[in-house]
């Protein structure tokens, strides 16, 4: 079996030895137990449910919320000559019946599925009869209500549990707190706990954090400094493009990248930044998901992120390749104003979210009992303006909607028009008889394309226009006749952003929105939202050692290259001189911190260099406040 899984691993990725932990994982998941991996972003999750799916018969059957990311590794897969199909929003209900009959009898070997299908009749009775022989559930934090991406939909994978009771699962994250580990476990019905674990150290990334009123020069500074690629991380579209522009114009080559961009033009940017014609790509978060590059110098954030696991999965996309790279946040005191009051933007009243719901079924013009399982492009500010609401209100109005599983959103999901025939043969040849003009056409997609009678294939209609030598509005124009006539059924590409009604249309005044849950949700963010805002403001605790007792690693030691410290490096001398003093007079005595204070200071030891050094001796524990308030020595100096 051990040479079996090398073989593979030669084979189908062309590597000849494991990662750290993914072996063990492979291990654990071959001999049938479910298994929790945490393995830092670029640790090599992906591996550990794609090669033990390929040495098992069956199906292996991969939760992923993030529709870009699954239909990465399903080409991927696919140019491996693995055979891998996804269902996500936004995809239409006979294409979804025709993947998930492929999956039931063709020799597909991964299911890639958007959690909210997982609700689905259909997805549940095919899923009864594949012969299912692993569930990876990536991203696993999203079934947790303490993790920073909570998604209810993922709740439905322990239903699934129970439909194939006997196959194990795989669960794995990157950013998963202590409760966070222990939630996934009970939620996905371990049948016993079972974590691996690799450290969160990034020893070859410096954390830094810039207080700064002036982010931009700063920023430009640090690119002079540091020399190679780059990622700038922004929250607003629009302000990636003013930054990138202003990077161009000191000559340092830069793009940017938002999710509001068509995905061709995504792409484009993406790959010019990867092959390093642009050293640095100014983004959003919808950058980097699934993004592999190794050489990353750089990732600066402008603006502090939601959360702490936020910020650890972007920075984290520097220095994959181990060699030294740098993790910079800007802040000031503004963003904490900022982020708070976008924090009860995030939170709309919850009769606001009533009227969005009610709002946008009639958007669609959806009558109470109809519209499960339909489609529609969906376009924010005209829906916003149509009514009116504040776009910021709509968005999070249905965010919160999503949570509850009642529709979902996405962005472009596909990337291809698609066509399938569906009429019979004989039908279809009579139709053929009888329409000289339509016939010719019909040959034409047939030599084209081939599969079209059993499968939904992906066409390119300039390509058809070229090849019979007219215009692409008249390839369209067949197409949507062929369409109209159900002899084939046509499915054009389209950007526009998806809104998918997972549940039939309800009265709004039964909506259900648990408000305790919306009540806890909103308090576990804005916890949240307080840890990120204390890393981005104190000046006093090793950067590396805050972000790893986060994520619950006690015995994390100072990295020493972090701002705070170098900045204790640099000034190391008198360091040293105030940290003896205090010990010296604290050996004898606790104080008071004006006693202390009286104590140290003198002609060579400022009152600013005494205060700041105590404070840092009280953050890292060596110091301690006792009930009276005086301060002793605590056991660790
Ligand atoms: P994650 O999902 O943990 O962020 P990925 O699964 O995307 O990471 O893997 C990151 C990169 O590491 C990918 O390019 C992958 O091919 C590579 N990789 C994974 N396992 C190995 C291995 N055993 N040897 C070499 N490279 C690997």
């Amino acid at each position: 079996m051990n040479s079996d899984l090398y073989k593979i691993l030669k084979q189908y990725w062309g590597y000849s030895s494991f990662r750290p932990l993914q072996k063990d994982i492979i291990d654990s998941v071959l001999s049938n137990k479910d298994t929790l991996a945490l393995l830092p972003t670029g640790g090599g999750k992906s591996l550990c449910f794609q090669l033990p799916a390929m040495a098992m018969e069956g199906i292996c059957i991969v939760v992923s919320p993030l529709i870009a990311l699954m239909q990465d590794q399903v080409k991927r897969l696919n140019d491996k000559g693995i055979k891998a199909v996804s269902v996500v929003s936004g995809m239409h209900m006979r294409e979804i019946d025709q993947v998930l009959d492929n999956c039931v009898y063709g020799n597909i070997k991964f299911l890639y599925l958007s959690p909210e299908r997982l609700k689905s009749d259909l997805v549940k009775e095919r899923i009864a009869k594949m012969q299912v022989n692993l569930i990876a559930i990536d991203e696993a934090h999203c079934i947790s209500q303490w993790g920073y991406d909570f998604r209810p939909s993922y709740l439905e994978i322990a239903e699934i549990r129970k439909i194939k009771p006997k196959t194990p699962v795989l669960a794995l994250t990157a950013t998963a707190t202590k409760e966070v580990v222990k939630d996934i476990q009970e939620k996905l019905e371990f049948s016993k706990k079972l974590v691996f674990e690799q450290s969160f150290e990034r020893k070859n990334v410096a954390y830094v954090v810039s207080h700064t009123e002036d982010k931009l020069s700063k920023m430009l500074s640090v690119f002079k400094k540091i020399k190679g690629s780059g990622i700038v991380y922004v929250r607003s579209r629009k302000k990636t493009k003013n930054i990138a522009d202003f990077l161009a114009k000191h000559d340092i080559t830069a793009d940017f990248y938002h999710g509001g961009l068509a995905s061709e033009l995504r792409s484009i940017k993406q790959e010019s930044w990867i092959n390093n014609k642009v050293r640095v790509i100014v983004a959003t978060n919808a950058f980097g998901m699934g993004i592999d590059k190794p050489d990353v110098r750089t990732v600066v954030h402008m603006d502090v992120p939601d959360t702490l696991e936020a910020y650890f999965q972007e920075a984290g996309r520097a220095g994959r390749d181990q060699k030294q790279a740098y993790a910079v946040l800007f802040y000031n005191p503004t963003d904490k104003l900022q982020l708070q009051q976008q924090f009860e933007l995030k939170y709309p009243p919850l009769e606001e979210v009533r009227r969005v719901y009610e709002a946008v079924c009639n958007y669609f013009r959806l009558a109470v009992g109809s519209g499960k399982n339909a489609v529609y492009d969906f376009n924010l500010n005209d829906f916003s303006s149509a009514y009116p609401f504040k776009p910021i209100i709509s968005y999070n109005s249905l965010k919160i909607l999503e949570r509850e599983g009642y529709l979902a959103l996405s962005e472009v999901s596909v990337t291809a028009s698609r066509l399938k025939f569906i009429a019979a043969s004989d039908t279809l040849y009579q139709f053929q008889v009888k329409n000289k003009k339509q016939d010719e056409f019909i040959k034409l997609l047939l030599r084209s394309y081939s599969g079209l009678f059993d499968d939904y294939v992906q066409i390119n209609e300039a390509t058809l226009a070229k090849r019979l030598e007219i215009d692409k509005n008249m390839i369209l124009k067949e197409l949507n006749y062929l369409h109209q006539l159900e002899l084939i059924e046509y499915i054009p590409l389209s950007h526009n952003p998806k809104i998918t009604f997972i549940e039939e249309r309800i009265d709004s005044k039964n909506l259900r929105i648990s408000y305790e849950n919306y009540q806890r949700l909103k308090e576990n963010s804005f916890e949240k939202l307080e840890s990120v805002l204390n890393y981005a403001s104190s000046t006093n605790r090793c950067r590396n050692r805050l972000l790893l007792e986060y994520f619950s690693q006690r015995n994390a030691k100072d990295c020493l290259v972090c701002d705070v410290c170098k900045k204790h490096k640099t000034d190391e001398v008198v360091f040293e001189k105030i940290q003896l003093k205090v010990i010296e007079v604290l050996t004898k005595n606790p104080l008071t911190l004006s006693d202390l204070m009286n104590e140290i200071i003198n002609k060579s030891i400022k009152e600013k260099d005494a205060i700041e050094v105590v404070q840092w001796l009280v953050d890292n524990g060596n110091l301690i406040y006792e009930e009276n308030g005086k301060l002793s020595l605590s056991f660790k100096i």
